[in-house]
């Protein structure tokens, strides 16, 4: 099956109790067992639900992957990929990765015994340098947010295989339909659900995506022992959007390439950060690796006040944020997104406080286009 059947069928068998076509929602805490040790493969649901399943089932063949695991929030799936790690532990981490990954990591989990290191995923010479006896998983994200920078998923899944480390790919903003980090040779995939797989913004929800069997039982011991599963409802309402993934991130695209075309020929605005401009450091890579350059775009507008202006000025594109809905979201990540990150490191990954940041939605991009160009105009 090709990707967009996948989408539709894959974990979505007609239920067999009524024929409904659609997963129902089993809005339901526990399951009556037959006899002693005897049920249907259902006991508790947060052990397991049919909804929960489906769409696990469905996000990991959509990844090309054996197995899924749903989590309540993109931030609990992240918190059961580092706890596959112990006290003393090391981590690389790309280090222009969600501000809430950092977060963890630094504010969260190093009081629990493991360590972080964020380095410049782009460069692999800088990466073998930051490995140490005790690094045990490489953590990357690409494209990056909110600079866009692109890692080479064969050279960094190469790497890790050689030091015994796991690769984990957060694959939040080019979703499985641009990209498949497991087929690079990633041992995992983790998702905010939240942003384009789901794509309507109306729940939060995480994924862990892996083929690795010993990942796979601690994960689900994990999401068992701790807790932090995603609800049927939740699962329900992503089904419904990865069933239109494919069309949703061709136009996505298209849009996003037409919005960074038009922006980079502002005079107003500095710099256009899109992997789909020729200009891009890593263009080239970013065409080879992904099938198109996605939705997000970021650009410098050079200084906290001009970009203060824009962002009290944009109608259309709500300011908020969060991505990969179906409207146009606009944000600043050194003050929203990014603000857990403190200054001097924010410099240093560029992320200036003239930065702007824009999920193009699937409006009409005239329109788009128009409401920028209007708020650009203002001095
Ligand atoms: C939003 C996001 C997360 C966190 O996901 P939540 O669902 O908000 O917890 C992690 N990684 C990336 C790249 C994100 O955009």
């Amino acid at each position: 099956m090709r990707f967009s059947t996948k989408s539709i069928h894959a974990g979505q068998e007609p239920d067999p109790l009524s024929g409904a076509v659609m997963t129902p929602v089993y809005l339901t805490s526990t399951y009556v067992q037959e006899e002693l040790g005897k049920n249907k493969g259902y006991e508790y649901s947060r052990v397991s639900n049919p909804t929960r399943d489906a769409l696990e089932k469905n996000i990991a063949a959509l990844e090309s992957g054996k197995h899924g695991l749903a989590f309540g929030s993109g931030m609990a799936a992240i918190d059961a990929v580092f706890r596959l790690l112990k006290p003393g532990d090391h981590v690389l981490v790309s280090h222009n990765v969600y501000g809430g990954t950092y977060r963890i990591g630094k504010m969260v989990l190093e009081e629990y015994g493991l360590q972080f290191d964020f380095v410049d995923t782009t460069k692999l010479q800088l990466v073998k340098q930051a490995i140490r006896k005790n690094t045990k998983m490489i953590f990357v994200e690409t494209p990056t947010n909110p600079t866009m920078e692109i890692t080479d998923l064969t050279v960094i899944a190469r790497l890790a295989k050689k030091h015994k480390l796991i690769s984990a790919c957060d694959n939040t903003f080019a979703t499985p339909y641009l990209q498949r980090p497991l087929e690079y040779g990633f041992d995992l995939v983790v998702h905010s659900l939240t942003k384009y797989l789901n794509g309507h913004s109306d729940m939060l929800g995480g994924m862990v995506v892996t083929s690795n069997t010993a990942i796979t039982e601690r994960l689900r011991f994990l999401q068992k022992a701790v807790g932090g599963i995603l609800s049927p409802f939740d699962a329900w309402l992503c089904l419904r959007g990865t069933k239109t993934l494919a069309v949703r991130m061709e136009r996505h695209g298209e849009s996003a390439m037409e919005v960074a075309e038009w922006l980079s020929k502002q005079k107003r605005i500095k710099q256009v950060y899109y992997p789909g401009l020729p200009q891009h450091p890593q263009h080239s890579l970013a065409k080879r690796q992904m099938k198109n350059f996605g939705g997000m775009i970021s650009f410098d507008l050079g200084s906290l006040a001009a970009a203060k202006k824009f962002l009290k000025r944009v109608r259309l594109c709500a300011l908020a944020e969060s991505l990969g809905g179906v409207e146009t979201l606009i944000s600043h990540p050194a003050t929203m997104t990014h603000a857990s990150i403190p200054y001097e490191q924010r410099q240093r990954i560029g992320v200036t406080d003239g930065l702007v940041r824009i999920s193009v939605g699937l409006e009409d991009v005239e329109d788009i286009i128009s409401d920028l160009s209007s708020s650009l105009r203002v001095r």
